[in-house]
């Protein structure tokens, strides 16, 4: 069984097919570590045109996606996958951060609603677990905050990323950004990597990348910074330079 299974109910399944089939997810999709299938939401339409979407009681612009092929696409994703989270994606949805992306992680089988047109007829949230948003903005579709949910889910399930550190030490892992990386030439046009780096000594590029990291969040996420949980090493440490590292 995968780590992550997710089903992804859309009327355009060739929008969420490209983004799966590069790079890490579709490496984590051979290894049969994530899980991933994309259902065209038209299969479930009735007539032979397969109608989704109908204009909006009440008058208004744009269309809304009818109520049954959206429910009955998502009872039979149900069926296949039991005691899976349906996550419907809309603006008006929980911000998805990384610690919405490792519950859902965690929870380990979704099936992911995108709507499309002004959104989906409101009956069909009888039948959604949780609402999932991207952030404040409004997107011409769910496919992309669908996948955004398989790509940050999926590279935390255990064997997706090469180096089992790297989600563990990025940004948002212990709530505050991630230091900065460099990698060769040491010297860039005339810009050069710091010395602490090159130095070979892990004791002091740890603390230097504390320090960074923290600095970062301050600078950047004033927000993040105040909710961080900082010792007095922290607090010292924050305020050093280099050679008193
Ligand atoms: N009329 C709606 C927007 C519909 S946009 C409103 O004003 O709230 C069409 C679809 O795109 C939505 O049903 C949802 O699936 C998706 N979508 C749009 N913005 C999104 C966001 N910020 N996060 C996640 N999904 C979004």
């Amino acid at each position: 069984m995968a780590g992550l299974e997710v089903d992804i109910l859309t009327l355009f399944p060739g929008l969420c097919e490209g983004y799966l089939a590069g790079s890490i997810l579709a490496k984590a999709r051979e290894a049969g570590l994530v899980d991933v299938a994309v259902h065209d939401v038209r299969e479930h339409a009735a007539g032979k045109h397969r109608v989704a979407d109908d204009a909006p009681y009440g008058g208004g612009a744009g269309m809304v996606m009818k109520p049954e092929p959206l429910t009955e696409a998502i009872e039979a994703a149900r069926a296949r996958r039991p005691g899976a989270w349906v996550v419907l994606t809309s603006p008006r949805g929980q911000v998805l951060t990384q610690a919405l992306a490792k519950e859902l992680a965690g929870h380990g089988r979704l099936i992911l609603v995108c709507g499309r047109y002004e959104g989906v007829d409101e009956r069909v949230r009888s039948v959604v677990d949780r609402e999932v948003s991207l952030g404040d903005f409004v997107l011409t579709g769910g496919e992309l905050a669908a996948l955004c949910v398989v790509d940050a889910a999926g590279r935390l399930v255990p064997g997706v990323l090469g180096n089992a550190d790297s989600a563990g030490a990025e940004s948002f892992a212990d709530g505050a950004l991630e230091y900065p990386h460099y990698t060769r030439p040491p010297e860039y046009r005339g810009m050069k990597v710091p010395e602490v780096l090159l130095s070979g000594d892990h004791r002091r590029i740890e603390r230097w990348r504390r320090r960074e990291s923290l600095r970062v969040t301050r600078e950047r996420r004033p927000d993040l910074f105040e909710r961080l949980r900082l010792d007095e090493k922290d607090l010292r440490l924050i305020e050093a330079g280099d050679d008193e590292l």
